[in-house]
């Protein structure tokens, strides 16, 4: 695999790949299968794949959040190896930010609710870094998780904006046997507090196969109460248009319904989301 650690580098190997596809999967590391997942859809429809290791200061709202998010670029090269990715863009703060300039983007009700909502300024550090990296790179693709799914609105809503015609691939949430969806924080939780957490994805798919039973504040209440009986705390429960991620109050508000959730296990922030009909 290529690494490369500064723009010219690897803008070096672009001009002499210009013919080739390119597919990009942006990531701050801490690598699992979700992340690999992305790196094998991208080779589905392109000629080279870059993946990004970035931990993207601008995007946390909170320092203890930034300061623990877990790193590990040794074990990440061995796992891209593993799966042939052809490119690793390694950036520095200084590469990615060289003149500390950062924009104020507007996305409207899509960034106000939900993670945009208990996260001020997260999405206008996320458009930040996904606009530089679009503007060094410019992918033909760039592929997102569905976990991650107001991010991934909020990606197609940035490239619409400034116009580019890198396609944005939305891509399948990857779950561990238990259930608990793949996340890089998983890698803080303890052995006990994995088993708690499962319980989320557990009540999310109780929900989603009874929600014609209960209204949408009855399936609130329930999960909160499961998540208090495992000693969890609820940051909260949503159900929303999968569209345009308005809350909704009622099921037929929409015919696209997904409900959203963040949770905290001990000092670790967990989200996942389940599509309750489409
Ligand atoms: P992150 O490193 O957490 O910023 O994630 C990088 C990319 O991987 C994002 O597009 C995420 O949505 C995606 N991703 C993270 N976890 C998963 C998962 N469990 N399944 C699929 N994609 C994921």
């Amino acid at each position: 695999m290529l690494i490369y650690k500064s723009v010219n580098e690897l803008q070096q190997f672009l001009t002499e790949n210009k013919h080739k596809i390119i597919g990009f999967v942006p990531t701050m590391g801490a690598l699992h299968q979700g992340h690999l997942s992305l790196i094998q859809a991208s080779q589905q429809k392109a000629d080279v794949t870059i993946c990004s290791i970035f931990v993207n200061p601008i995007q946390f709202n909170k320092q203890e959040d930034l300061d623990n998010y877990p790193r590990n670029v040794g074990a990440d090269v061995l796992k891209l190896e593993s799966v042939n990715c052809e490119v690793l863009f390694l950036p520095s703060i200084e590469e990615m930010y060289p003149n500390k300039k950062y924009k104020n983007f507007e996305f409207g009700s899509l960034a106000e609710v939900m993670e945009g909502e208990h996260r001020p300024g997260h999405f206008n550090g996320v458009a930040n870094v996904i606009e530089r990296f679009f503007e060094i790179i410019l992918p033909n693709y760039a592929f997102f998780g569905e976990k991650d799914f107001q991010q991934l609105a909020i990606v197609k809503a940035l490239t619409k904006q400034l116009g580019l015609k890198t396609e944005i691939v939305g891509c399948p949430i990857l779950r561990e046997d238990s259930g608990l969806a793949m996340s890089s924080r998983n890698e803080r939780l303890t052995v006990e507090q994995k088993k708690d957490a499962s319980i989320i994805f557990e009540a999310l798919s109780f929900i989603k196969n009874n929600y014609l039973k209960n209204n949408i504040a009855e399936h609130k209440s329930y999960f909160a109460k499961t998540i208090s009986a495992k000693n969890m705390e609820l940051e909260y429960i949503e159900f929303a248009d999968g569209n345009t991620l308005q809350p909704i109050q009622n099921f037929n508000d929409t015919d696209y319904c997904v409900v959203f959730i963040a949770v905290h296990v001990g000092k670790v922030r967990l989200i996942d989301n389940v599509t309750i009909f489409n």
